[in-house]
């Protein structure tokens, strides 16, 4: 058994406890979370700073890792798709290694659970040998109805390949997957568990595309010589039109959400849909040079989730990282309020907030220890380091 005291213990299902006391058996189960007036028997460590559970990033790709540096920021979503285009054929061992080294970043930043984004077969080795959790989202692609079977047939392929892993089908991006391979995906979601997460509108042209079949993905399609002529302006944002699409009966993550506004967030709500939301800033900053307006999101009633997004488009792994920029934009919201985002809301998308995502006794969420705080505010010098 070994016990911490800090500062302010914030175990997520209760409130932030002042001079709190976590106390673990040797395997990290928590035993219990008391304050400085109920100690546990034993030696106490003290630590300054702020404990919480370990982290749960909801969006990354761990198989993009290799693309740190590489791609140009702030050139816009169209472009970046080009550039990541061009590194697709990469060396294996040379994309192999980098994910490993990922694997070791998260953990070293308190990272316990993950939810992936892959393309391939690449990061099943890392993966299956990993102390974090993995749920594996298998991406689809493709814009052509004519194709969505094949598409549909050889994601499903490397999914079989994922399993016993936890593992998913999931449409990568309104402006990237037909109606009909949508279909399928629903399809295969109304007949057993099958998590589903979405880039949404990460930049204004994709709702341009939709809305009026104009913009810089027209461009991307014709460089790509894909004809699209079948595909109509649907006069409504890239959500709208999407959303009724999907399955009532699985949790959805839209993902990134740059360009979301309040209508859209209004018609989302008037569906019966399983929808969580999940901000990953940074990557938002490196790619289009702006931020999701993530005050219009908070309490809507949505779950609301943090993620990395891979190395292509983020310096580190590092989810603290994705809480300071959030909170350096948005100061009214709270560090407990990020801290949730961070911990018990990801677990719960995720399925695994039996085990990960807040401080309950029994459970084996992992310690972190945030330190550098300026009282309770993540400030620049904030660092995370794992305690168990
Ligand atoms: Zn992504």
């Amino acid at each position: 058994m070994k016990s911490f005291r800090a500062d302010y213990v914030f175990p997520v299902y209760a409130d932030p406890i002042k001079n709190g006391i976590v106390t673990v058996d040797d395997v990290g189960k928590i035993i219990s979370v008391t304050d400085s007036n109920n100690p546990p028997v034993g030696p106490i460590e003290s630590v300054s700073g702020i404990i919480c559970p370990g982290f749960i990033n909801t969006h990354c790709h761990l198989e993009l890792s290799h693309l740190k540096d590489k791609i140009k920021t702030g050139t816009g979503l169209v472009s970046f798709i080009k550039d990541i285009q061009l590194f697709r054929n990469s060396d294996q061992q040379l994309v192999a290694d980098a994910i490993e080294k990922a694997d070791l970043e998260m953990y070293d930043n308190g990272i316990v659970a993950v939810g992936d984004i892959s393309n391939t077969n690449l990061s099943i080795p890392v993966k299956a040998k990993s102390k974090l959790y993995y749920h594996t989202f298998v991406e689809t692609f493709g814009f052509l109805p004519q194709n969505a079977e094949d598409v549909f047939n050889k994601a499903m392929a490397l999914v079989n390949e994922f399993k016993p892993q936890s593992v998913s089908i999931t449409p990568h991006a309104p402006y990237s997957v037909s109606k009909e391979l949508f279909k399928l995906i629903r399809k295969h979601s109304e007949e057993g568990h099958n998590l589903i997460s979405i880039h949404n509108q990460e930049c204004e042209d994709e709702n341009k595309f939709y809305r009026y079949k104009l913009g810089g993905f027209l461009n991307l399609y014709q460089h790509f010589g894909i004809d699209i002529s079948y595909f109509k302006p649907q006069a409504r944002n890239s959500v709208q039109s999407i959303i009724p699409l999907l399955s009532n009966k699985q949790s959805v993550l839209l993902v990134h959400n740059t360009c979301t506004n309040l209508k859209d967030i209004y018609f989302i709500k008037r569906f019966d849909r399983k929808v969580n939301f999940c901000f990953c800033p940074n990557a938002n900053v490196y790619i289009e040079g702006k931020l999701p307006k993530v005050e219009l999101f908070v309490n809507q009633g949505f779950n609301i989730t943090l993620g990395t997004d891979s190395l292509a488009s983020n310096g580190r792994l590092c989810i603290l990282d994705e809480m300071r920029t959030i909170q350096k934009k948005f100061p009214a919201l709270s560090t407990a309020r990020l801290i949730e985002w961070a911990t018990q809301n990801g677990a719960e998308f995720l399925g695994i907030d039996d085990e990960k995502g807040s401080l309950t006794p029994g459970k084996t969420p992992g310690l972190n220890l945030i330190t550098g705080l300026d009282g309770l505010k993540i400030t620049p010098e904030s660092k995370v380091r794992k305690l168990i």
